[in-house]
């Protein structure tokens, strides 16, 4: 708020006191000179009566001196006391006011009454008539010199009092002033300090919060990491020198998006934030003039990491160690996640001279490690020219499960032989890519299977046809959906609480759902696959071998396996009427499946031919484009009308 609003406060108090300050001493002076005056006039005037007061007395002693010893001289004295008197009086006439010269005037008037009196008591003198001198004295001058003495003195009194006065209201005017002055002053030193501490506040704030700015302009909010353009800024530093050795890992983990999808959006925060954390704590601190590592997230889940002065031999080896800190399980508030971090590494001046060029090589490092699944590998040329399309394929797959108008899913129906009813539907996932068009998915597939993206890809899947799978419900249509699953998804620790979850937040009963998996997948690690399988089972999860017939397996196995469908490749089932080897097969695998308790699924059945066979042979159920296509979800409605009639009136022309 109001460093604004305390600023303009303060100004206006500086200029209340300033102003305050001014009219005080304009007043403190204008009091001031009219005292001084006073005091002068005043002083003047208390001299003018005091020079009055001694001449009276002056003429007195004269008179008295006279009557002793008259002579000229004395009556000389006499009269120039005479003289100063008038001249006091003038002077009183001419500083005074109207009462001073009315006083005045009276003085003169006695005075004169005075000198007709000494007059006549100088001539009786002369005439040494003592009686009569005496009788002057008594009658005349003595009363009337009590009375200008008296006058004159009161006259003097009154105007020393004044100046005194005078004085005593200067002394207060002044201390007046200077007490007022001086805290004005103080007030004003304190606004100012104020003022100057706001104004110092305001600018640190100002400083602080560009500073701020500059950092978020320059950091990521989540992880508080450095972001691409940071990292980007840094990276062309370290390489300005062109021989300086500058390497770059390219970080990104495998898992992120389910915890992400299955756990929420704040697990995967947390996650982040606590890789991000791991990935600080590996790196180097910087020395004295030299850079230290520096490590950025640049989307997602994916890191960089810059390493200023270091040979890619090196980078690998921080790399290993690095990826073996995040190989430790995270603890994300009450769960515990695994992620899996590939990192690809890539070095200047080897491998190129911008920060660009190397987060590409690293970057096509990155997707090698994640295919090797040995974690960390280091760039080649080899590597861009033997799997670039590939790898290409992959980022790109990689945007379209960020993207939601990319992947969707159609539906194959399975089809009950002996009475034509619909047994389930099977999900293909179908690519639309924004710029190559529709990708079968035999040629994404089998690459998203080299890396871990095989399993966002199936969670993705999981969701969607489980989503369509309850708005059939909604619609009144119970249809069992069966979804492919990869090899690689039975080892991923997390897929039996990620399809729990997902069948408990979209409200579908497990037994709508089918996972079908097919043989190399259980033998490529077949405790663990087992164990898999039965927890999804326990779920009520149906389950089917798919692809029968294309891998190796083993009775034992599949004996053990709480599967309950058997599908029949495709392969064997086309052939089966012209190929011996394949009608044989095909008819082993739908004993061996009835033998294991199993439904016998026959899958690409193309004509009435194969399916009249299979018919014969005992299969349960049959799929392929004699029935039905793939066809998007809600098409399936309008499918299963038609088909119902047209069974119905099969059924019909065959009664
Ligand atoms: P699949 O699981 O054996 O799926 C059946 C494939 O056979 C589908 O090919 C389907 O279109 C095709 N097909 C169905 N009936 C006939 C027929 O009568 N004649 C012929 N020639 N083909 C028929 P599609 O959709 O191209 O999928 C190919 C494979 O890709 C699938 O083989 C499956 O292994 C994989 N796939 C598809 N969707 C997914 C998925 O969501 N996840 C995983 N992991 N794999 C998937
Ligand atoms: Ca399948
Ligand atoms: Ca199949």
């Amino acid at each position: 708020m109001g460093a604004h609003r305390v600023r303009r406060a303060t100004a206006a108090g500086l200029t209340v006191v300033v102003l305050a300050l001014a009219a005080l001493s304009t007043v403190g002076v204008m009091r001031t000179r009219r005292a001084a005056d006073t005091v002068t006039r005043a002083t003047a005037l208390a001299a003018a009566y005091e020079h009055a007061h001694d001449a009276v007395a002056a003429e007195q002693l004269a008179e008295q001196h006279y009557r002793l010893d008259p002579g000229p001289d004395v009556r000389a004295d006499h009269a120039e006391a005479a003289g100063t008197l008038r001249t006091a009086l003038d002077d009183v006439s001419a500083r005074g006011d109207a009462g001073d010269r009315a006083l005045a005037q009276r003085v003169r008037a006695l005075h004169d009454e005075y000198l007709a009196a000494m007059n006549s008591l100088f001539a009786a003198v002369d005439g040494a008539d003592a009686a009569l001198v005496a009788r002057i004295d008594a009658d005349f001058t003595d009363p009337v010199f009590d009375q200008l003495t008296t006058i004159v003195r009161t006259a003097n009194t009154a105007h020393a009092t004044e100046a005194a006065d005078a004085v005593a209201e200067l002394r207060h005017t002044e201390s007046i002033v200077f007490t007022t002055t001086t805290l004005g002053f103080a007030v004003g030193l304190v606004l100012i300090t104020g003022f100057a501490l706001v104004a110092a506040g305001y600018q640190r704030r100002l400083l602080r919060q560009a500073a701020e700015n500059e950092r978020q302009a320059l950091h990521d909010a989540l992880t508080g990491l450095p972001n691409r353009i940071l990292f980007a800024k840094r990276a062309e530093a370290a390489l300005a020198d062109p021989d300086a050795a500058v390497s770059v890992l390219m970080l990104d983990l495998d898992r992120f998006k389910e915890v992400n999808d299955t756990l929420g959006h704040q697990y995967g925060d947390e996650l982040l934030r606590q890789v991000a954390a791991r990935c600080t704590g590996a790196l180097r601190p910087g020395g004295e003039g030299s850079p230290g590592d520096l490590v950025a997230r640049l989307s997602g889940d994916e890191f960089a990491v810059l390493l200023p002065g270091t040979r890619t031999d090196e980078a690998a080896d921080l790399a290993a160690r690095l990826q073996q800190d995040l190989h430790r399980s995270f603890i994300l508030g009450d769960v515990t996640v695994d992620v899996e971090a590939s990192i690809g590494v890539a070095g200047a001046p080897g491998d190129g001279h911008s920060a660009d060029a190397l987060l590409r090589c690293a970057d096509i490092a990155m997707y090698v490690a994640k295919e090797a699944k040995n974690g960390v590998a280091v760039y080649r040329p080899s590597m861009h020219t033997d799997d670039s399309s590939r790898l290409l394929l992959l980022g790109d797959l990689r945007r379209a499960l960020e993207a939601t108008d990319q992947l969707t899913l159609h539906y194959q129906p399975k089809v009950r032989l002996d009475d034509n009813g619909l047994s389930g539907v099977e999900a293909l996932v179908r690519w639309k890519h924004p710029t190559r068009g529709a990708i079968p998915p035999a040629e994404f597939i089998p690459v998203a299977e080299t890396t871990g993206l095989i399993n966002r890809l199936t969670l993705y899947v999981l969701r969607l046809a489980l989503t369509q799978v309850r708005d059939w419900q909604a619609a009144g249509l119970a249809i069992p959906v069966a979804v492919n699953l990869s090899p690689r998804c039975l080892l991923d620790a997390e897929l039996v609480r990620h399809v729990t979850g997902l069948l408990d937040e979209l409200a579908v009963p497990a037994r709508l759902l089918r996972l079908e998996v097919t043989e190399s997948a259980v033998m490529a690690n077949p405790a663990q696959a087992t164990a898999t399988l039965t927890e999804l089972h326990d779920l009520g999860i149906h389950l089917s071998i798919d692809d029968y017939g294309t891998g190796y397996s083993s009775m034992a196995y599949l004996k053990q396996l709480p599967v309950d469908e058997l599908k029949v490749d495709r392969t064997f089932v086309q052939h089966m009427h012209i190929d011996q080897d394949d009608a044989i097969l095909v008819r082993g695998a739908i004993e061996l499946g009835h033998n294991l308790g199993m439904t016998v699924v026959a899958e690409g059945v193309e004509g009435t031919a194969h399916a009249a066979a299979l018919l014969r042979l005992g299969c349960d159920i049959a799929q392929g484009y004699h029935y039905a296509r793939p066809m998007p979800g809600g098409d399936i409605e309008q499918w299963l009308r038609t088909h119902t009639a047209t069974s119905a009136m099969r059924d019909l022309a065959e009664a």
